[in-house]
């Protein structure tokens, strides 16, 4: 009988618990990561310098990193490569995370997540977004992390929205996947059934979490719901389960107006916009209400931007991810046309 199965490059380990950090050093430690213990530990600004000074016992040599630079990952990976390091943890924000991921992808070695945040679904995906001269870009990867490990006393205590706001990034699966299926009809693209089960179902569990957004419990889902995205890109082998028109409304945000907000605000808020261009009333009300339940952003004016600016971005939107095709490229919107729905849309989220 034949064997049709598929073999998936996934973390051997995930620990998601309150004081999960005190089994990091143990797990540096196995044999399995590295036979001859060469570990190497990446820390961010803020809470990963700190964590580091906890890891007591660790015989490892630690790098600190400033920035979110591809060169700065390439320089880091130069290193690890250098000093003939067997694996590097990453522990810190968003940009540590990325940073260190691409740098063991330079060097060829495996990469321990340890988010200090729960703000996007990179701390378990195979994709790398880096800074570089013009922008940001994304960074495909061979390999995920072969573990992550998330304290929820650690991501409990991040600034500002940063600890929730993957809500949004994990929210944008359901938009992004809605995307993959319109892709299947107009342009016969296939959907990979598992990747987008996994990364739905992921989205679904965390917008029937009631919260509180500190409690174990929430953090718990939320966590698990970003790795399991992550595992969802691996396995499709592109961002497709995660990104549709929500993230290009986000990319052309970031290029047009930098800074304006994290990844996951803005990708929550493209997602609410993309469904509300969809006609899913259901849908819709679902997203609306979980972003609103942890504090996030559902209109332009909550980050700060105009309609004008929003619909600017709008129509940006399709030319930061050329072959992509979701809701945006279908409905192919005129200024005008994409002026009125956004006005649309302000009322909607309003009522
Ligand atoms: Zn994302």
């Amino acid at each position: 009988m034949p064997l049709l199965a598929r073999m998936l490059a996934a973390p051997l380990v995930i620990d998601v618990r309150p004081g999960a950090i005190a089994g990091l050093g143990a797990l540096l430690s196995d044999r399995r990561i590295a036979t001859q213990g060469r570990v190497a530990i990446a820390v961010g600004p803020g809470q990963g310098d700190a964590l580091a000074a906890e890891l007591t016992g660790t015989a490892a040599e630690v790098f600190r990193l400033d920035g979110g630079s591809y060169d700065g990952a390439v320089e880091l990976g130069r290193r690890l490569r250098a000093g003939g390091f067997e694996v590097v943890a990453g522990i810190g924000g968003g940009k540590t995370i990325d940073v260190t991921k691409y740098a063991a992808h330079m060097a060829g070695i495996p990469m321990v997540s340890v988010p200090t945040s729960l703000a996007h679904d990179g701390i378990a995906s195979p994709v790398s977004t880096l800074r570089h001269e013009s922008g940001t870009g994304s960074y495909g990867v061979v390999l995920s992390p072969v573990a992550v490990v998330v304290d929820l006393d650690r991501v409990r205590g991040a600034p500002g929205q940063l600890s929730v706001a993957g809500v949004g990034d994990v929210v944008s699966n359901l938009s992004a996947v809605a995307d993959w299926e319109l892709a299947a009809a107009d342009t016969g693209e296939p959907v990979d059934g598992l990747a987008a089960a996994m990364a739905r179902s992921a989205a679904h569990a965390l917008l029937h979490q009631p919260g509180p957004s500190d409690s174990d419990e929430f953090l718990t889902v939320l966590a698990e719901a970003l790795i399991l995205s992550g595992v969802a890109m691996a396995m499709a082998g592109s961002s497709r389960p995660s990104s549709g028109g929500d993230h290009e409304i986000m990319h052309a945000i970031n290029e047009l107006y930098p800074g304006t907000a994290s990844h996951g605000e803005l990708a929550g808020m493209g997602a609410l916009f993309c469904t509300y261009l969809r006609d899913d009333a259901g849908q819709f009300a679902a997203i609306s209400s979980c972003l609103r339940r942890h504090g996030l952003p559902r209109g332009p004016g909550q980050v700060g931007l105009s309609d004008g600016q929003f619909t600017a971005a709008v129509l940006r939107a399709p030319s930061t991810r050329p072959g992509r095709y979701t809701i945006l490229e279908r409905l192919a919107l005129s200024p005008a046309e994409a002026a009125k729905k956004v006005e649309e849309y302000g009322r909607a989220i309003a009522g």
